[in-house]
């Protein structure tokens, strides 16, 4: 019979987990290191799009999620004024696409990515400084000197992966001249106790909001996006003032202002563009998730291309089985080219959400609700292409 590798996956965060699960699942042998002494996320929710959820469905991970999150009964898209554009039900989305979207609390998904391991898959407080790949082996070297030798190492550690450092040299991102900012507020402290006057996505001059619910529509997640050429810190943790968002946005809809001004703590962070990377692999070892294809959050697309990513390498490696190297070729073949479109797709649509001349909005509004009425596109912005495609599919993998 044919041996399964060995397989060491740095980083625990969405991608490592999904990863873990995806190839337990085939009987591989994996063991994960994360460099955090314990698993968690950042407080915000993470929009998981139909593409997700038929690739959670194909690791039966689809109702534990959905139990843990939350389902619009519908999609709206608004101006800055308050205008419905379009207004997409979930029942219609499912029929189309095979599965409906949901979001969730980023900690609630980790929560349910890890009781779905055994408990000593994962390795805590250990951070990846390096690694070195050979014809025959792969190994990791970490911060208190230890190293581990496999089979096979998955780079999943993120934005800053070390790994993607070690294995292609330092990244060159650009500055966007776009920040986002972001809050959690439940939705008894907010004036309308409702998520629903909310909820969906607001477009207007130099910016966007995305705003839906989290743990069964009792909490609200805020993104607000803006232009900025001045702030250029990149971390997800730094607060700011909750008077510097209302101002930005102290011209649009009266509900916006009083969503934000129920909420004391809010965060900052500047966006940052990275070209597609030519090359994930390296002999025995590859990138996974923002390692592999940081992108911007414009689609809300960078998690679900990182489920996609776990889902498509275990049935690369499964397909391969006793040959690790072409196994990691056909994840590679099979996933950059798809990836790296949602990447370019994502920076295009920063430009598109921002739009300033109410002219060329008005265009973008109007293309955007015939589109949706009369196409069988449902994202009325060309990204069918995005909620068709299923992981878990046969036809996922280029052979
Ligand atoms: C506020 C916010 C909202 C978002 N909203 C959405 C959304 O709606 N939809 C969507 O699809 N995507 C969204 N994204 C993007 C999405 O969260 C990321 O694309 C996704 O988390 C990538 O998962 P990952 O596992 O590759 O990386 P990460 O989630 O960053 O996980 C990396 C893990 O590796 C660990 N690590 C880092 N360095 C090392 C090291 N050297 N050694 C060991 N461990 C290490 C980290 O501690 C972390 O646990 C959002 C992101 C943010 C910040």
């Amino acid at each position: 019979m044919a041996r399964h590798p060995r397989i060491a996956i740095i980083g625990g965060g969405i991608g490592g987990l999904v990863a873990a699960r995806a190839l337990m699942g085939r009987g591989f042998t994996v063991e994960v290191y994360e460099s955090s002494p314990e698993l968690k996320e950042i407080g915000a929710g993470v929009a998981l799009g139909p593409n997700a959820m038929k690739a959670l469905r194909a690791l039966d991970l689809e109702t534990p999620i959905r139990a843990a999150g939350y389902q619009a009964p519908y999609e709206m898209l608004r101006t800055w004024k308050g205008r419905v554009i379009s207004k997409t039900d979930r029942a219609g989305t499912a029929a189309r696409y095979g599965a409906s979207a949901c979001t969730i609390h980023r900690a609630d998904m980790l929560d349910v990515l890890a009781q779905s391991l055994p408990a000593d898959v994962v390795s805590l407080g250990v951070r990846c400084e390096s690694v070195t790949t050979s014809d025959t082996v792969a190994s990791a070297r970490f911060r208190d000197g230890t190293e581990i030798e496999a089979d096979i190492i998955i780079g999943a550690d993120g934005i800053h992966s070390a790994v993607r450092a070690s294995l292609f040299g330092p990244d060159a991102p650009k500055f966007t001249g776009k920040i986002c900012y972001r809050s959690v507020i439940p939705v008894e402290a907010t004036p309308a106790k409702s998520l629903e006057p909310y909820q969906g996505l607001w477009l207007g001059p130099h910016g966007a909001l995305v705003i839906y619910g989290m743990r069964s529509g009792e909490l609200i997640n805020v993104v607000c996006h803006h232009d900025d050429e001045q702030y250029e810190h990149e971390s997800w943790i730094t607060e700011c003032d909750r008077e510097e968002v209302l101002g930005r946005y102290r011209d649009w809809h009266r509900a916006m202002r009083e969503l934000f001004a129920s909420s004391e703590r809010w965060y900052k962070w500047a966006l940052y563009d990275r070209d597609p990377m030519p090359k994930w692999t390296k002999g025995r070892t590859t990138l996974l998730g923002d390692a592999a294809h940081p992108m911007l959050p414009y689609l809300g697309q960078g998690a679900c291309q990182t489920i996609e990513d776990g889902c498509v390498l275990a049935s690369a490696l499964d397909h391969t089985r006793d040959d690790p190297l072409g196994g990691l070729a056909l994840y590679e073949r099979s996933r950059r080219p798809r990836a790296s479109q949602v990447v370019l797709l994502a920076r295009a649509r920063g430009a598109d959400n921002h739009l300033v001349s109410p002219i060329a909005a008005l265009r973008r509004n109007v293309q955007i609700a015939i589109r949706k009425h009369f196409g069988r596109d449902r994202t009325g912005r060309g990204e069918s292409w995005i909620a068709d495609y299923d992981a878990g599919a046969p036809d996922a993998l280029a052979l």
